[in-house]
């Protein structure tokens, strides 16, 4: 495992390329000083004038999220928030929802619960990834809305390839095409039609994770694209804006900041398995963006990596996790069973 010569992201990072020992993450960052943003954001209002303002803002009610509302009213545009329900959502993501609501109207989504419980189980066991059924809705649910409220146009936020790294060109994507959903949306090979038939799941239980009408004519930009990406900057807007934290303290000790990701108690169990393949955190990804905006020195953040990253997420967000498996119906054994299945014994050899 080598560490980017600037950040300290791993070159395990799936498609991450290394461009003379950097990631691909840091030359992006280095690139968007030359962007020229006036120019962006006259597109950005050309493209709000052709659906005369009304667009739709996917939204967890977290600090990107309430940023993206505030940005687009302050433009003038007529917002439309669509809320897929997290799957274990904490007081505090429902107070930040509740918050945003104040801002304008929303529409929040919730899934049958006891079919999510067992998508969280059996996507947990399958691919190692707790939150498939998450990432499916986020990049479903505001699609299936948007056609059936008759808008459009929806807004995403960052493009994550720009932000956190990915392979070389995609960082430049303005748009969410089916193509990029189906290829950075996290499904991880497996497709809703995957799990019919499993403990009684039936095509009716997948159809909220299925784009109802793929032929509706939707647009899904990026609005970090249009306009400039800033985690910190977002986030005091969102403060100003009425959004809350939990007491600013990050929501388990695998994380660096306290104010991302607060919405949902799996998240931990997410970020471990992320590490556990990977060999990296939520929380190196997070300072590593730190030290790209020059908030932090390099050496500093290896240290607390390698103190913190990866930590077993006991609690997040104030909930153990014996709560979180309880409610989808996995015993700690299979839990600990799994972690070791989904263990990368090449990235954890030292
Ligand atoms: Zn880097």
């Amino acid at each position: 495992m080598i560490l980017c010569k600037t950040c300290c992201m791993p070159n395990t990072r799936p498609d991450t390329p290394f461009i003379d020992g950097e990631c691909a993450a840091c030359v992006n960052h280095r690139n968007r000083p030359t962007i020229d943003w006036d120019s962006r954001k006259a597109e950005l209002m050309q493209l709000l004038d052709r659906h005369d303002g009304r667009c739709i803002v996917p939204s967890s009610g977290g600090k990107d999220s309430t940023y993206q509302v505030m940005t687009l009213l302050g433009l003038g545009a007529d917002v439309t928030i669509v809320t897929a329900r997290t799957c274990h959502l904490t007081s505090i993501g429902r107070a930040n929802i509740d918050n945003l609501a104040r801002h304008a109207r929303t529409v929040e989504v919730l899934p049958n619960r006891t079919v999510r419980a067992k998508l969280n189980r059996l996507s947990l066991e399958l691919v190692g990834d707790i939150s498939w059924p998450e990432h499916c809705a986020i990049f479903t649910t505001p699609f299936n809305v948007a056609a059936e409220l008759g808008i459009p146009l929806i807004f995403y936020g960052e493009n994550p390839q720009n932000q956190w790294g990915g392979p070389v060109g995609s960082e430049e994507a303005r748009q969410m095409t089916l193509r990029w959903r189906s290829e950075f949306g996290g499904f991880l090979g497996l497709r809703p039609g995957d799990f019919v038939g499993m403990e009684g799941i039936t095509d009716r239980d997948m159809a909220d994770y299925i784009i109802h009408n793929p032929t509706y004519p939707v647009e899904a930009h990026f609005l970090g694209q249009y306009v400039s990406w800033d985690s910190r900057r977002n986030f005091e807007v969102a403060m100003d804006a009425g959004m809350k934290v939990l007491l600013n303290q990050p929501p388990t000790r695998a994380n660096f900041w306290s104010f991302e990701n607060l919405d949902n108690a799996q998240t931990g169990i997410h970020d471990y398995f992320m590490y556990l393949k990977y060999g990296f955190g939520r929380g190196c990804q997070q300072i590593s963006l730190d030290v790209r905006g020059g908030l932090f020195e390099r050496d500093y953040a290896i240290q607390w990596v390698e103190q913190n990253d990866g930590a077993f997420p006991m609690d997040y967000m104030g909930i153990s996790i014996y709560e979180v498996l309880d409610r989808i119906g996995m015993e700690p054994k299979k839990f600990y069973q799994l972690s070791d299945q989904y263990r990368n014994a090449a990235v954890h050899a030292h």
